[in-house]
């Protein structure tokens, strides 16, 4: 019974430390690694990027000199071009909205949120990640996927496993 009593407080200690670790936010900062939630309905697809600024750039910090700037600047657009999510041909989807924003500090992270739109979602069988190819500093994904047909899902996405299928 002491035992059992024990073991619960650690998993409260634990879980209290995550909380706070977290709480500016959801995903844990572990450099190589980001979550990826996607959700699809009808003609729509929402991805949302959550993932350390190192994934992505040489600091985490703001910039300060000319070429951090530089170099943030270029990745931002990178991002918000969206053009890393690739769909199935046939379900003509363009990229509505895109917005990327970036958390600075000793461990700074970035969340980019992107809409879709499919003019066929009927041929929308799922999407390829392949951010991994723009940066290679990202190793491992992360992605919670939501549809109507088969609700919720997680997949592992790796430079050679970047498929998520609806
Ligand atoms: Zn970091």
């Amino acid at each position: 019974m002491r035992k059992l009593f024990l073991i619960a407080a650690i998993g409260v200690a634990l879980f209290a430390r995550d909380a706070d670790k977290d709480h500016k936010n959801h995903a844990a900062h572990e450099h190589g690694k980001a979550t990826l939630n996607v959700a699809a309905e009808d003609s729509n697809v929402n991805a949302i990027l959550e993932s350390p600024l190192a994934n992505f750039i040489s600091f985490e910090s703001e910039p300060k000199t000319q070429a951090e700037k530089d170099e943030f600047a270029k990745m931002e657009a990178a991002m918000k071009n969206g053009d890393f999510f690739v769909f199935p041909a046939a379900a003509k989807c363009k990229l509505g909205e895109a917005s990327v924003n970036a958390d600075f500090g000793d461990h700074g992270d970035l969340e980019a949120s992107f809409d879709f739109v499919c003019e066929n979602p009927d041929k929308l069988s799922g999407m390829k990640v392949e951010l991994f190819k723009i940066f290679p500093n990202l190793g491992e994904i992360e992605a919670s996927i939501v549809t109507k047909a088969k609700g919720q899902k997680a997949a592992k996405l790796t430079a050679k496993k970047n498929e998520i299928k609806f």
